[in-house]
């Protein structure tokens, strides 16, 4: 049986008989993961739940994104639930806007939740700060068992350990004075309206757990810290109560979190054992960082999703690039869409090296994805539409045809550019404006023109009548060069580029019969027009 499926029915340890390698520092268990895709989602214990579960302290980046993404396809595909829990305890931090703005952004990326804030779900409410009577609640219960206690050191007193610890070279840690008070010392103190907070008490002898990524771990929490604060001063849970409560009674069943997560686990296992919870299965997912290495950070702004979302970024794209550089499939490939990986996804696959994310590649991501869109028809009809609205918006009172605008008329534009562009957004950019707005020549650019030059005009607009309605790239290249050999004195490449310049006002871009391709032939004869002299009409 798979270790992941062994661990979805709970078992803390490897099952007997399980070999162990060194995994890094860690023990993993062997063999992992031979995933029998079980699909169908079936009730009570063996239901696959799993969550995201960000604080709303700021908007949602990359990071977040693909810790959102793996839960999503490991939902789909094990026939399960993606919840969205917004980790919202900590109100001195939130950040106006963000909780609403993480599941637009997931949702716009693809990977909706199942159960969350705004679409809510049968174990909710899915915002912690409404879930405080559950947290009150369970630390009553710790401190009635003797698990938790009351704490009523000062700041002073707190700041004034820190400042010794650190004088000695020791890592500052609460010195657990108030686990020793006596009950009627804690009454009293109550009573008296003292301050106070909840700390969890910390056991020596932390069993080990079985990470589904990172192998056999365990940290002897007691040994390196105090006892941790469950409950603040204002009544807020701290992260470490509300997370676990959180997972038991949404009946989380694994918890696939950021790596960094991964040293406080044996202290939520900690706290598992003191309720007599079943703790869910717990796999870390290792960083990711730039391509160099370095730590990918939210203050560049540009690993924000909104940031791509408004640079024009395909959803499957970002998902795609965010996948491809980091574990979790048999082979790497560019160009999968979420069903894809869904399939293609193999949590035993997920390895303990950091995702390496090459951004560089983004718009070859981009250009893959753009030109799938543009191949489905329903895609293409959206696209049609978004880049109708960037054309009013950038050129809106340059447009001297509104043609251009014709939904067959963009639908060409977009067949003909496939492949070649990595975003709708470079179409309304300087080097495709011949498209929608006409060039402009001054008389004497054309009182300039050689005759020979007024010669091919008239050849290429002879023959573009001749062709009607057929302006296929391949017809009209063949025709281009038999006129380019008409021209004795010119040659081919400044033939192309006469009639480059005169179709576009520029020097670059697509090929000239592409360029007569997308324009249609009523439009090209009105700009080669304009290379011919005005008739005498002296
Ligand atoms: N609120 C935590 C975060 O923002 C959640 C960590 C977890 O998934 O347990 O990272």
């Amino acid at each position: 049986m798979s270790l992941w499926f062994s661990a979805w029915q709970r078992f803390p340890l490897p099952p007997a008989g399980v070999r162990c390698r060194m995994v890094g520092r860690s023990r993993r268990a062997e063999p992992l993961l031979l995933v029998s895709a079980r699909r169908s989602c079936s009730t009570g214990q063996g239901e696959v739940r799993v969550r995201f579960a960000p604080s709303p302290t700021g908007f949602l980046h990359l990071g977040g994104l693909r810790t959102a993404l793996y839960n999503f396809i490991f939902a789909k595909k094990y026939g399960g639930k993606f919840i969205l829990r917004l980790e919202d305890t900590d109100q001195s931090r939130l950040v106006p806007g963000a909780a609403e703005s993480i599941e637009d952004m997931l949702e716009w990326a693809g990977i909706p939740p199942d159960e969350s804030p705004r679409r809510g779900g049968p174990l909710g409410p899915y915002l912690q700060s409404q879930r405080l009577d559950f947290y009150r609640q369970t630390a009553q219960q710790l401190v009635e068992s003797g698990h938790a206690y009351h704490c009523f050191c000062s700041s002073q007193r707190l700041d004034l350990l820190k400042k010794e610890a650190l004088r000695s070279g020791q890592t500052p840690r609460y010195d657990n004075r108030c686990r020793h008070l006596q009950a009627k010392q804690v009454q009293d103190k109550v009573a008296q309206g003292a301050p106070y907070v909840i700390r969890f008490r910390l056991e020596e002898g932390v069993e080990p757990f079985q990470d589904l990524v990172f192998g056999l771990n365990r940290h002897e929490v007691a040994q390196v810290e105090g006892d941790p604060v469950v409950v603040k001063a204002d009544g807020f849970p701290t992260y470490h109560l509300a997370n676990i409560v959180d997972d038991h009674h949404m009946k989380i069943s694994h918890v696939l979190r950021g790596s960094e997560w991964l040293i406080s686990t044996s202290k939520h296992l900690l706290m598992y054992k003191a309720l007599g919870w079943q703790p869910p299965a717990f796999g870390h997912l290792p960083l990711l960082m730039n391509k160099d290495g370095s730590k990918l950070s939210k203050r560049q702004g540009d690993i924000f999703i909104q940031s791509y979302q408004r640079d024009g970024v395909l959803p499957e794209a970002l998902l795609d690039i965010t996948t491809n550089c980091g574990s979790g499939f048999a082979t790497n490939r560019m160009g999968r869409s979420i069903d894809e990986l869904i399939s293609e996804f193999n949590p035993s696959k997920i390895t303990t090296h950091s995702a390496l994310l090459d951004l560089d590649k983004l718009p070859e991501f981009n250009r893959i994805h753009l030109q799938r869109r543009i191949e489905d028809e329903e895609q293409c009809c959206l696209l049609i539409k978004d880049l109708q609205r960037e054309i009013q918006q950038v050129y809106l009172a340059e447009i001297q045809d509104r043609d251009v605008l014709q939904e067959d008329y963009i639908r060409r534009v977009l067949l003909l550019r496939k492949g070649h562009i990595s975003s709708l957004k470079e179409l309304v950019g300087p080097l495709y404006s011949y498209l929608w707005v006409r060039p402009s020549f001054s008389s004497q650019q054309v009182a300039a023109l050689t005759a020979e030059a007024q010669l091919v005009a008239s050849s290429v607009l002879k023959l573009i009548e001749e062709r009607g309605d057929d302006l296929s790239v391949d017809g009209l290249s063949k025709d281009l060069k038999t006129v380019a050999k008409q021209a004795t004195s010119t040659k081919y490449k400044d033939v192309m580029k006469l009639l480059r310049l005169a179709l576009s006002g520029l020097q670059q871009g697509p090929s000239v019969a592409e360029m007569m391709a997308s324009l249609g032939s009523a439009e090209i004869s009105r700009r080669l027009q304009k290379l011919l002299p005005l008739p005498d009409t002296s």
